[in-house]
């Protein structure tokens, strides 16, 4: 058996290496307890402890299983799974400006490279919206600087389209000449990624609901909020890891807003995000001044994340802007502490969290709507947890949210992140607090509920043409800049 397989290698590894169970248990943030059930073939360590293994112990990945046998664990095209994952895979901090094109492709070069020891040298290809929109969004420069200093050459191919999900590459490893291994990629949105069917990096199900309905009876029942139910869930870590996203969000927002001159790409597109916070009307009513503030702040992480910088997907690189910018400028003009804003980021979370297991996060698969559309649902539950709502109005903040976002094309020109996609965060970040005061008022009237309006937004994205879902084939993307 491959358990089994495993389980005799891995403990001979272990143990003529000298590394205790313990220490190896602290080198990957697992018990000493865990070691020992894979050494007794009682469980298997995840995939991405496997690649951490053969980085350890020096030996490529399938070295801990019989060449008759496979490495795979679970494929992806199981039954949909019952949970869900940690909302850590919602809010993941890295480099822009794509979750897709640029997270993912990274994690999984990082983890190739470390399964392939000897390799001096890689090529890759891109297909589907890699290849069409890679350049813009920087898949090719961050493939090459992750698998630096070995060389890597990245070839194109703009036809085949018989691809297990749009965003795909298949990578290959070199000793000089020799092949040494090939896998294939699919990058599939929030900067998770499926290696040779196998998904990576998100870790088993850690919440049992995988709905809004029943969250919020669970919750109801129990008589607690949103975040106490993470913390219940994802224990006391989840909170802390809340808190640095938080911070990476605060320092996007402020280095956006010190920030001017032009995006790069070509396409010449001027910083805003300085000149919208500062250009103050002399006789501004506070709703324009609302509206001038929550978008500065929404162009200000957008733009961060334009130029490649550090940011927080939220759920992922394109919409990262805005639920920054709604909690932000609650912040600034309630005076809400960091920990009640850290608690409203696990609401909407859990919303996000529900959107990518039940339906999309990904522009490639289901459009903006999945997006954009997703960030404006997760920053309407935010908002109204940090209200103090109750949860049917949050859930009909969320649901209003992602409802009229239905549709939405995802045809950035020239495949850069930046138009329409800075102005959208902005857009819906106002849009989102406009869901939240209507939710407020009318949550009584309410007819559809969010789950349905997330199952009605996969089945959108499943129909919207192609042209529209990242491929710069259609839509805005085909315009030529200037008016
Ligand atoms: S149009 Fe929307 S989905 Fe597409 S890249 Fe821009 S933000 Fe992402």
């Amino acid at each position: 058996m491959r358990e089994n397989n495993f389980a005799s290698k891995f403990a001979t590894m272990r143990k003529n290496s000298g590394i205790t169970q313990q220490e190896l248990g602290n080198m990957l943030g697992v018990s000493n307890r865990a070691v020992s059930k894979w050494e007794t073939g009682l469980a298997l360590p995840s995939t991405e402890n496997v690649y951490k293994l053969s980085r350890i112990f020096g030996v490529p990945v399938d070295h801990f299983f019989d060449a008759s046998t496979s490495v795979k664990p679970a494929p992806t095209t199981e039954p949909a799974s019952s949970g869900m994952k940690s909302l850590e895979g919602i809010y993941r901090i890295g480099f822009g400006p794509s979750s897709s094109h640029t997270i993912g492709p990274e994690r999984a070069c990082e983890m190739f490279k470390a399964g392939n020891p000897t390799a001096d040298n890689f090529k890759v290809t891109l297909y589907g919206s890699l290849a069409k929109t890679g350049v813009g969004h920087g898949t090719d420069r961050v493939i090459k600087k992750t698998l630096a200093p070995s060389p890597c050459e990245i070839s194109f191919n703009y036809t085949e389209d018989d691809l297990p999900h749009p965003n795909t590459f298949d990578i290959y490893a070199y000793s000089g000449d020799v092949f040494l291994s090939q896998s294939r990629v699919a990058s599939v949105g929030g900067g998770k990624i499926v290696i040779d069917g196998i998904e990576y990096g998100e870790g088993e199900d850690v919440y049992p609901e995988n709905s809004f309905e029943k969250i919020a009876q669970y919750c109801e029942r129990e008589n607690i909020r949103l975040w106490q139910y993470a913390e219940r869930i994802e224990g006391k870590k989840i909170t802390e890891y809340l808190s640095r996203v938080w911070h990476e969000m605060k320092r996007s927002i402020a280095d956006g807003l010190a920030d001017d001159g032009i995006l790069p790409g070509g396409l010449d597109v001027q910083k805003r995000a300085k000149q919208l916070y500062n250009k103050q009307h002399i006789d501004e009513s506070a709703e324009t001044r609302e509206n001038r503030m929550v978008c500065s702040y929404a162009f200000a992480v957008s733009e961060q994340n334009a130029c490649a910088e550090r940011i927080v997907t939220a759920p992922t690189c394109g919409a990262a802007g805005v639920l920054p910018a709604v909690l932000y400028y609650q912040q600034q003009k309630r005076g809400y502490s960091d920990t009640e804003i850290v608690h409203a980021l696990a609401a909407g979370g859990i919303v996000g969290n529900l959107i990518k297991t039940n339906a999309s996060i990904s522009g490639s698969e289901c459009g903006c709507q999945a997006e954009v559309g997703s960030a404006c649902a997760m920053a309407a539950a935010a908002l109204g947890d940090l209200f103090g709502l109750g949860f049917d109005k949050i859930e009909y903040a969320a649901e209003i949210a992602i409802e009229h976002h239905l549709g939405l094309t995802c045809d950035p020109i020239c495949g850069l992140v930046q138009i329409p996609c800075i102005e959208r965060n902005a857009v819906a970040a106002m849009r989102a607090i406009n869901a939240v005061s209507l939710a407020s008022f009318l949550s009584d009237s309410r007819k559809i509920s969010l789950d349905k309006v997330i199952a009605v937004m996969k089945q959108t994205g499943l129909d919207i043409s192609k042209q529209y879902k990242e491929t710069a084939e259609g839509g805005l993307a085909k315009l030529k800049v200037g008016r």
